[in-house]
């Protein structure tokens, strides 16, 4: 049975589902979701992330995670972890930029955290010389210091999407009309979780949340706190959620997201004040939001793109030059994409980040 005829029947029988619910089966169903059947990134896929586009992305974040390695006395072991790894490249351009920290690499344990069947027969291609080890979740990372990357993670994990009447909140939720899939609202109801968000908004906004954001981000940021260690947070959204920003996307192009369950990306603004107040919650420090723009600028991504180019033939200068355009520029990814560091309350935040 195709995902689609699934969800109509499950809709048949329990009633309308949230985009949560919808999401989580278009994205992870175990067989027929879209992570789990294919490889959707670069030209041939659907979508292009920071690391297919630069190798300067994952060096770059490498030196600020060994950098708060060295400032917090390189505890060893030490957990190096990925939430979704896609293709395992930001990974592999990290672990090649930080060969000459010494004592990084004896000291690191790596872990990918993935639930793609498929994307973790490419990170082990990809990172076959490292042994990682794979995690379904954060949950089952070791008891140790923790130093952590996660790109476009967080914009994958399933939303619920409110819009304000009066001091109550209607839920979006998909429905079924015969052999289509149709977006529906319940009833206003109160919503405890949304309580912080009567001060700002008005009659009809809408504003989303992820229901996994605070044990995701109570795994990460508990460690960080008990053992030392950070994480680099990096994705589109801003500091609070306001409108449906929830998209889908196919070969390049937005599309229906009911149009294709399990063909298309699906993903949503990441709300980071969400993910802030769940770290501090656990005990953890988080920097100030940064673009991604500022972010790798303050790492150096110029002085690393001159001397790529330098030692580039061909077209490759060329290339440098637009990626590192790409990467930073407030009109492309530079401002939509936003950097957030987690680290324990006693350390400095990791390079690249102010408190
Ligand atoms: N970080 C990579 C890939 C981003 S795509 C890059 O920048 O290129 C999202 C990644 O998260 C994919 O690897 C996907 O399989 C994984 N993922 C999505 N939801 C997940 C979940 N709930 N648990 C574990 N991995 C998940």
């Amino acid at each position: 049975m195709s995902l689609k005829a699934q969800i109509l029947s499950r809709i048949r029988t329990d009633g309308p589902i949230s985009l949560a619910s919808y999401m989580g089966d278009c994205l992870m169903h175990p067989t027929l979701g879209y992570y789990a059947t294919r490889d959707p990134f670069g030209q041939a896929g659907d979508f292009t992330t920071a690391p297919e586009i630069s190798q300067m992305f994952g060096e770059l974040i490498g030196l600020s995670l060994a950098q708060a390695w060295l400032d917090q006395g390189c505890p060893a072991p030490f957990t190096l972890a990925e939430l979704g790894p896609g293709r395992g490249t930001l990974m592999a351009d990290l672990l090649r930029a930080t060969r000459a920290v010494p004592g990084f690499h004896a000291a690191a344990r790596i872990a990918l955290i993935e639930q793609s069947p498929t994307l973790r027969g490419i990170q082990a291609q990809t990172l076959a010389a490292h042994e990682p080890t794979w995690h379904d979740s954060a949950q089952s990372l070791a008891e140790q210091p923790l130093f952590l990357i996660a790109n476009e993670f967080f914009d994958a994990l399933p939303i619920r999407q409110f819009a304000r009447t009066g001091p109550h909140w209607r839920e979006r939720r998909v429905g079924a009309q015969g052999d289509r899939l149709v977006l529906g609202m319940t009833d206003p109801a109160p919503v405890p979780a949304l309580e912080h968000r009567l001060a700002d908004t008005s009659d009809g906004d809408i504003v989303e949340f992820c229901p996994m954001v605070p044990a995701v981000t109570n795994a990460i940021a508990g460690r960080i706190a008990r053992h030392g260690g950070a994480a680099l947070i990096l994705d589109y959204g801003d500091w609070r959620s306001l409108g449906d920003t929830l998209q889908a996307l196919r070969a390049h192009q937005s599309a229906d997201i009911l149009g294709m369950p399990g063909a298309a990306d699906l993903s949503a603004h990441v709300d980071f004040e969400a993910i802030a107040s769940a770290a501090r919650s656990a005990g953890c420090a988080h920097s100030r939001l940064s673009t991604q723009g500022v972010f790798l600028e303050r790492l150096g991504i110029t002085a690393r793109a001159q001397r790529l180019a330098d030692g580039a033939t061909g077209k490759e200068p060329e290339n440098i030059i637009a990626a590192h355009r790409r990467l930073t520029h407030p009109a492309e990814m530079g401002n939509l994409f936003k950097t957030l560091g987690l680290y324990p309350e006693t350390a400095a935040p990791p390079p690249g980040l102010e408190a």
